[in-house]
């Protein structure tokens, strides 16, 4: 080495014990999948600080890491839809089609958005550090202190050591109701799994022609195949984003069991999965898929693990009827899309007209005053939740759950006024404007 070169400095430093970083905030949100990014850019826009908590490396959860690759529940139903959530949706719509990384296609007798994942995840970090969040990444929670039924705290372990959260108000976003659970209060999980994906992308492939590709044909012969293949699941769809070489596959059905050990073998056990899928896709559609090859494997995408205990819990039959409760904070048509056998999946679409509604009761846990839960761990049985939980009404959940804890202020979630939290979320209730 050239001995004129100078040599950095070092210093001692020694770990102290015991020393947690201590941060507070008027709102902390666990979980930045796209529920708790709405709901810390909702809360951020209310003049409110906000802490968003993740113990992924990255923003977005499941929608930038699980290569779900498209928005659905955003429109309402029929041959002219309309959108029915606002708020965060639209900066997010807006921005991605300026960077030509959203494409709708029609689909479920709606509009389905098609978008690029690492476009969205550049958005959400983009939009949250302008919103002034303070983003808490690669950090899992450890513990919840409550004093009686309200949330005071959260211990969480980092890679860079100990924190220790503290707000007025908290929002359980952590798609497992982790924060809830944790907090001691009731929830559910479901008694016989409700199966997870792992999605993943191909390349190297004949785009027009997978476009082509008539879907329920095959199905028809993936269900015909599935054996030969070693498949688990006998259903699902591979759909391509014009334009950029690159397609989703969504035909493995994986369980998702809440302990880490299991979580991973799932993980890996999806990846495998995921190879099957890739032979039967050359072997029967050679000169489709013939050369294609993995791009790339999603993070293991977990539908319905655990929820909380709501103070109302929305039911099926009034998805179906499309009933509106007094307490609405949102509106949806998605089918009921119920992945609770390993072979296929429960599909039930709705008409022209129809819209279900999510009471703010079903996004409260019934024993909580100051904690409100958004997205797939909000209340419902389990077909009634595998409607809402899709990102449209995601992204209106984390936006209610902004609004309630707002108005709820130093009180009760529980004893708002709901007309005046319906005035604030008009727009995902009552706007109805041509797509
Ligand atoms: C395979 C698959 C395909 C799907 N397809 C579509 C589709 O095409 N269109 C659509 O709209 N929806 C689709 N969905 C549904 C939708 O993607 C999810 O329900 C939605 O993204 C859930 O968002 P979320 O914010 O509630 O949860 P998540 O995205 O799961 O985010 C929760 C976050 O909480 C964090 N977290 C959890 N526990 C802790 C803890 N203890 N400490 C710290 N952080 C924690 C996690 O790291 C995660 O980032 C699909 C779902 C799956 C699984």
């Amino acid at each position: 080495m050239n001995k004129a070169y100078p040599i950095p400095a070092t210093r001692i430093v020694r770990h102290q014990p015991g020393a947690a970083q201590q941060l507070g905030a008027d709102i902390a949100i666990l979980g930045a999948g796209i529920a708790g990014v709405s709901a810390a850019l909702e809360a951020a826009r209310l003049g409110r600080r906000v802490i968003l908590i993740d113990a992924g490396a990255q923003l977005g959860g499941q929608s930038t890491q699980s290569l779900i690759g498209t928005f659905c529940g955003l429109y309402s139903n029929g041959p002219a839809p309309y959108r029915v959530v606002y708020g965060m949706a639209d900066a997010m719509l807006r921005d991605l089609r300026a960077m030509d990384a959203v494409a709708p296609r029609r689909g479920r007798n709606t509009v389905i958005l098609m978008y690029q994942e690492q476009a969205l995840a550049r958005w959400m970090e983009q939009a949250l550090i302008a919103a002034g969040v303070t983003l808490l990444l690669g950090s899992s929670l450890l513990a919840v202190h409550r004093s009686d039924a309200r949330v005071t705290g959260l211990s969480l372990a980092s890679r860079h050591g100990l924190l220790d959260v503290t707000a007025q108000g908290f929002v359980d976003a952590s798609g497992d109701a982790a924060l809830a659970y944790a907090a001691g209060f009731a929830c559910r999980e479901p008694e016989s799994p409700i199966m997870g994906t792992l999605m993943f992308s191909i390349e190297n492939f004949d785009e027009a022609a997978a476009m082509a590709l008539d879907r329920w044909a095959m199905q028809r012969r993936l269900a015909e195949q599935a054996a030969h293949y070693g498949l688990v699941r006998k259903d699902g769809f591979v759909f391509a984003f014009p334009g950029k070489g690159q397609a989703l596959v969504n035909m493995t059905h994986v369980q998702t069991p809440l302990d880490a050990a299991g979580h991973a073998l799932a993980q890996i056990e999806g990846r495998a999965q995921a190879d099957r899928v890739l032979a039967f896709l050359r072997g029967e559609y050679p000169l489709v898929f013939g050369a294609a090859r993995v791009r790339s494997y999603g993070l293991l995408g977990i539908r319905q693990t655990r929820w909380i205990c709501g103070r109302q819990q929305l039911d099926v039959a009034d998805v179906r009827a499309g009933t509106r409760p007094a307490d609405a904070v949102l509106r949806c048509s998605w089918p009921i899309e119920l992945h609770d056998r390993a072979d296929d999946v429960h599909w039930e679409e709705f008409g022209d007209d129809h819209l279900h509604y999510l009471p703010f009761g079903a996004m409260l846990p019934q024993e909580a005053e100051n904690l409100v839960a958004a997205g797939r761990c909000v209340d419902g049985d389990p077909a009634a939740l595998s409607s809402v939980r899709v990102m449209g009404p995601c992204i209106a959940m984390g936006a209610a759950a902004a609004q309630a804890l707002d108005l709820a202020g130093a009180g009760s979630v529980a004893q708002i006024d709901i007309a005046a939290l319906q005035a604030r979320l008009a727009d995902n209730l009552e706007r109805c404007e041509p797509a």
